[in-house]
């Protein structure tokens, strides 16, 4: 079969939910190409991502290549109180990595003519079971499907389900990384090979190791992260999310964007409600970031031939550490549906009917899951 033969899909979104999806429609025997608003390579925003098995089982299925081995162990769970006495510990081995080492793996696998960088996506038209996608450069691309990895501000979402808007759920994550021979020894030996947690009142830490810049596991060149949930109502939210140039961010605040004196304000609210371990872990972070946590789902996936997925469609708190794998889930159900109509003999139709009942499901469950636990957590919403 020749490149012309083969059916034809525009992924929209150069993230890790479009890459997958990229590279495993590609391995199902399609023709896929990512459109990625970014002209520059994507910066890693937070670092740790927990991997779950549906993302080594996705990259499997895709043919994608990730380091040996793709993350940090954790054997125990600790849980620490304000003096950091482990008030509870259990086994509980799971494998971290770096949201950069995934992108990096996943970037790598997809031929570069199939990356088209500084590409924002528009709009576009669909005549039966054809779409045309329209780009802000001019250019426009005919396909079979029209995917929207686009992320929590999904411009395909906007046009589909303009009602369909995230929200706000009363607390952020702040997040950081140090070096990991950055933290101090008595840190460190608290928090080595564990998955570490300290729950306050109303508020809420954990850390783990996750891979190295250049994705090093080797002890000594890896990175402590941390995430500190806080609760702020939306008018200290709105002022938090002033950067140091004076710009209001619309969602988040990357590393290195923090003003100062929330930095300082930050690290003396650490003084006095965490305990050693993990004040240290924010004492020795350099450039402390956030995220508001938000809830969206989205009752609908599959729109003729344009389909949302990954954050895009439903974004779980990050309670669930699944937003990753539930982009990964929809991207590798995706190209084994499509493949399995092709070799059926079944309509695309048909297979996207199947898998959106059940991404859906999967996507009411995670984000479910994610409202619950969080407003346990950080005694919200009730
Ligand atoms: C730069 C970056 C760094 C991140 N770092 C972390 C991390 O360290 N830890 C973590 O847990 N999660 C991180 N995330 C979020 C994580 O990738 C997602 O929560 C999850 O993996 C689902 O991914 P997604 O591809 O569906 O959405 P996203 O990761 O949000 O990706 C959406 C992509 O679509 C692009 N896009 C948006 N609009 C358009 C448009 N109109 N035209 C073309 N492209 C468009 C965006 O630039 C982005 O690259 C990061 C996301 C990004 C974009």
């Amino acid at each position: 079969m020749n490149a012309f033969d083969k059916p034809r899909a525009v992924v929209i979104g150069g993230s890790l939910g479009g890459l997958l999806t990229a590279n495993a429609l590609r391995a199902a025997g399609w023709h896929a190409d990512v459109f990625e608003t970014s002209p520059n390579q994507l910066e890693s925003r937070g670092g740790g991502v927990v991997l779950q098995p549906d993302v080594l089982e996705a990259l499997a299925f895709a043919g994608v290549a990730v380091p040996n081995p793709p993350g940090v162990n954790s054997g125990d769970r600790i849980y620490l109180d304000r003096e950091d006495r482990v008030l509870e510990q259990f086994h509980m081995p799971q494998m971290q990595t770096s949201w950069s080492l995934l992108y990096r793996a996943m970037k790598n696998a997809l031929p570069a003519q199939a990356l088209h960088a500084g590409e924002t996506f528009v709009d576009f038209d669909q005549d039966g079971e054809r779409v045309v996608a329209r780009f802000e450069s001019g250019r426009s691309v005919e396909a079979d499907l029209l995917i929207g990895a686009d992320g929590i501000r999904s411009t395909l979402r906007r046009r589909l389900l303009p009602e369909i808007v995230p929200v706000y759920a009363g607390y952020v994550a702040w997040r950081g990384l140090v070096e990991e021979p950055d933290l101090p020894i008595f840190a460190a030996n608290m928090l080595r090979d564990r998955f570490a947690f300290q729950d306050g009142d109303g508020h809420s830490g954990l850390s783990y190791l996750i891979p190295g810049d250049d994705d090093s596991t080797v002890p000594g060149e890896r990175r402590w992260n941390w995430v500190w949930y806080r609760k702020y109502g939306a008018e200290r939210l709105g002022e938090l999310l002033v950067d140091r140039h004076g710009e209001k961010r619309a969602f988040s605040l990357p590393p290195g964007s923090t003003k100062n004196a929330d930095i300082v304000q930050l690290r003396d609210e650490a003084r006095t409600m965490l305990g050693p371990t993990f004040r240290a872990l924010v004492e020795s972070t350099d450039d402390p970031f956030m995220q508001p946590i938000v809830d969206l789902r989205s009752p609908q996936m599959v729109f003729g031939r344009a389909l949302l997925l990954g954050d895009a469609a439903s974004v779980p708190r990050p309670h669930t550490a699944g937003s990753t794998a539930k982009a990964a889930a929809n991207a590798h159900a995706l190209a084994l549906a499509l493949s399995a109509a092709a070799d059926g003999g079944e309509t695309i139709d048909t297979a996207l009917r199947r898998w959106e009942h059940q991404q859906l499901q999967l996507g009411r469950r995670m984000t479910d899951l994610g409202i619950s636990l969080g407003n346990r957590l950080m005694k919200v919403g009730h």
